[in-house]
């Protein structure tokens, strides 16, 4: 797979015992084209795996308090923790029609509130962290990680994106940093804990005062606590690879003084009819849109395995069309499959995928298979169903069978 941090392909080794972290959503606006893109991404990442024989430890959370999250709930008069619940639920449903295998642990932030607050003050301790005073109106007390002390042989910034300064500072800016806050050690440095502000939600920091955490430190703590270890694949979208996971890797290294993941895996971005895909522009696609209107889940799956998952690319309406006609021009090759095509078809699938997770390859050998002469016999087609089932998450048999 292609590891962001060596920025080369390199050969992923699930061993018995695997464990990946996917960063999970902020449930505010749940599930759009490009988060499903993602989480499909790294459900074949696991299925491989699996079929390797490897016990995955899949991991992920949910930011289920943040400032977009709080300002949505703001703006539309709901309160923040039914939203939250609302959406997660939404994103849950989504992502079983989509057949994404579930995580083995799957926490919220909320839930995560007292392995930040020790980690922080552990960071603290160790003059890893520092506290900033309170300037414009802001309160004393908001903790920052100091990126320049916590630098080691294990992680220092840059390590993971490979950025240089001026980027990570238009980064920081643009994806919930906050480069201008006055009293930092450096621009860049991230916030661990925030102190509590008028009707803002918070928890008990013991000695970091009332609060809540911050972004980079949640995913940090949840991936040391329910891995139990350096992972072996932090995955997520591309834009999460700074500041987020630059620093949930530095924040974990600085706690435990090893690498948060042997390799960081990020997927593309998925845009519509020729646009950047966003919040802001109003044109997000979303999964549980698409099957409400009556669209088949599988056909949606085989949209997103139709592009390389570390390709960005655009949607558009017909890719249903065309998912559509290969899921039937498969459906109804099975019949008259045998053996020898089956096992084919199984070891060419398995072969795509072990090369940096080649879904359209695995999908080009499927309809090669499709087009191929008639056999006269059907003994393949179940191991055909099997394959396309467990390795690629789509069930010829049918929508609602499991
Ligand atoms: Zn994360």
């Amino acid at each position: 797979m292609f590891d962001t941090a060596a920025q080369a392909v390199v050969d992923v080794d699930p061993g018995e015992r695997s464990s990946l972290y996917v960063c999970g959503i902020t449930p505010y606006d749940a599930t759009h084209l490009g988060h499903a893109n993602t989480y499909v991404a790294f459900d074949l990442l696991q299925r491989l795996w699996r079929d390797a024989g490897s016990q995955v430890n899949y991991v992920q959370n949910v930011t289920d308090v943040d400032d977009p999250l709080l300002e949505r709930a703001d703006a539309t008069g709901v309160d923040w923790r039914d939203l939250a619940r609302e959406q997660t639920e939404l994103f849950a449903a989504d992502m079983q029609a989509l057949r994404v295998l579930p995580p083995e642990h799957f926490v919220g932030a909320t839930e995560a509130i007292d392995w930040v607050v020790e980690g922080v003050v552990d960071l603290l301790h160790r003059d890893l962290a520092y506290r900033v005073p309170g300037t414009d109106g802001e309160p004393d007390g908001d903790v920052y990680f100091d990126s320049r002390a916590a630098a080691d042989a294990v992680w220092q910034l840059g390590s993971e994106s490979h950025y240089d300064e001026s980027l990570m500072l238009t980064l920081s800016a643009e994806r919930g940093g906050d480069p201008e806050r006055l009293g930092k050690r450096d621009a860049l440095d991230p916030l661990l804990w925030r102190v509590k502000r008028d009707g803002e939600p918070f928890w008990d920091g013991a000695e970091l005062g009332e609060g809540r955490p911050g972004w980079h430190i949640e995913c940090a703590v949840i991936a040391l606590k329910c891995a139990g270890g350096t992972l072996t694949v932090q995955g997520g979208g591309s834009d999460l690879i700074f500041p987020h996971h630059e620093f949930s890797a530095g924040h974990a290294s600085a706690l435990t003084g090893e690498p948060l993941a042997e390799h960081f895996v990020h997927t593309g971005m998925v845009g519509l009819d020729g646009e950047k895909m966003s919040k802001s522009l109003g044109n997000l696609v979303l999964v549980s849109k698409l099957r409400a209107q009556g669209v088949d889940p599988r056909v949606i799956r085989l949209v997103l395995l139709g592009r390389h998952y570390r390709s960005d690319w655009f949607y558009e309406d017909a890719l249903l069309d065309q998912a559509s006609s290969r899921l039937n021009a498969w459906q109804s090759r099975l019949a008259t499959t045998d053996s020898a095509q089956a096992e084919q078809v199984l070891a060419d699938v398995r072969a795509a995928l072990a090369n940096d997770l080649d879904a359209p390859t695995a999908l080009a050998v499927l309809d090669a298979w499709a087009a191929a002469p008639a056999a006269a016999d059907a003994s393949g087609a179940a191991l055909v169903r099997d394959t396309v089932d467990a390795l690629l998450g789509v069930n010829l048999l049918g929508v609602n069978l499991d």
